[in-house]
């Protein structure tokens, strides 16, 4: 069972002291109500990995556990089988103890497109909303960052961060909690917040970005990544039902939309830093998950549209600065 002891001791003595009138509780409800149907097995194979010394650890060039002379054959394979307990593992790649876990996304190239245009994370509290594994609070933590809070309300992506951590020696420096954005009071504590991949599944992203922008200390940094398409600053596709396969898509706005919408919510300095068309090398089935994906969600004859004919996935970086209440 994964228990949030630690978590609490540390946010005791830190600027997050406060977040512990509703944090036990509501962490507390989550152990006691979850009846995701895998979490029994997941959680064995959490108890199943042996201890091993971490070795080095590399979290500044991607993240990278130990080294393969650390585990004997037979272990290296009781290794890889009980990660492999975790498929679908979608974000990543990591690598531990020379089992390299080769993940759906090249989260590493999302990383490469934010990092250059973000104020330096050293000594910063990092939160990261709708984390999915955690690997982008790895890289966190290689930038130096004091603490990076993940939330993710998926039970499945707990497991495998908790996985990864384990290799990592339990490292105290990066945290994911099971929770939605909405769980959260206003903690109004981070230095950077990130939400990258989630505005798009939010019924009402006016009050997502409000969300965002409460748990920012004033002149905290916001980074938003998300679904953009072509046009002007009142153009926004809501989808008539899926998008590219995917039920839970509301709002995708043109990038000079979201720019407007995350002025009108009380932020200065707002830039569009990046721009990019996700490519089916970005995105692709591996052997760590097997299921669907990019390929399958455009149109095979005309790969600018997705399979129900709209703008394939195009994704934009916005920085923000939350102005003073
Ligand atoms: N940030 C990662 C993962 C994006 S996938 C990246 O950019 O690569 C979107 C994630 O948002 C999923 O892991 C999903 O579980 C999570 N999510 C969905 N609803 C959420 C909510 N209400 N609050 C926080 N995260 C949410």
């Amino acid at each position: 069972m994964i228990d949030f002891a630690n978590f609490y001791q540390l946010i005791a003595k830190n600027r997050l002291s406060h977040w512990l009138h509703t944090l036990p509780a509501q962490l507390h409800a989550w152990q006691h109500d979850n009846q995701h149907g895998d979490l029994p097995r997941w959680n064995r194979a959490l108890n199943k990995l042996p201890v091993v010394a971490p070795g080095e650890i590399e979290l500044k060039s991607g993240v990278e556990i130990g080294s393969a002379e650390s585990l004997g054959e037979g272990e290296r394979k009781k290794v890889e089988s009980l990660l492999r307990h975790f498929m679908p593992w979608r974000k990543g790649p990591f690598t531990v103890h020379g089992i390299h876990i080769d993940t759906e996304w090249r989260s590493d190239w999302k990383w490469d497109r934010v990092l250059p245009h973000i104020s330096p994370l050293a000594g910063r509290y990092v939160l990261d909303v709708g984390c999915g594994s955690g690997y982008h609070l790895w890289r966190m933590v290689g930038e130096g960052a004091k603490l990076a809070v993940g939330i993710d309300p998926s039970p499945l992506f707990l497991c495998q961060f908790e996985a990864i951590r384990h290799f990592a020696g339990n490292d105290q420096h990066a945290h994911l909690l099971p929770l939605g954005i909405q769980e959260l009071p206003c903690l109004r504590a981070f230095d950077t917040v990130f939400s990258m991949g989630v505005l798009y599944h939010r019924k009402s992203p006016i009050e997502h970005i409000e969300q965002l922008r409460n748990q920012l200390k004033d002149d905290g940094e916001l980074v938003l990544e998300t679904l953009v398409v072509d046009g002007g600053v009142n153009e926004v596709l809501v989808p008539t039902d899926r998008y590219g396969k995917m039920r839970n898509v509301w709002f995708i706005p043109s990038s000079s939309a979201l720019k407007l919408w995350v002025e009108r919510c009380g932020f200065t300095d707002v830039r569009i830093v990046d721009e990019n068309m996700t490519s089916t090398d970005e995105q692709r089935r591996t052997d760590w998950m097997i299921n669907e994906s990019l390929s399958d969600y455009l149109d095979p004859d005309n790969p600018a549209l997705t399979v129900e004919g709209h703008p394939a996935p195009k994704r934009a970086v916005l920085i923000a600065r939350k102005a003073k209440d």
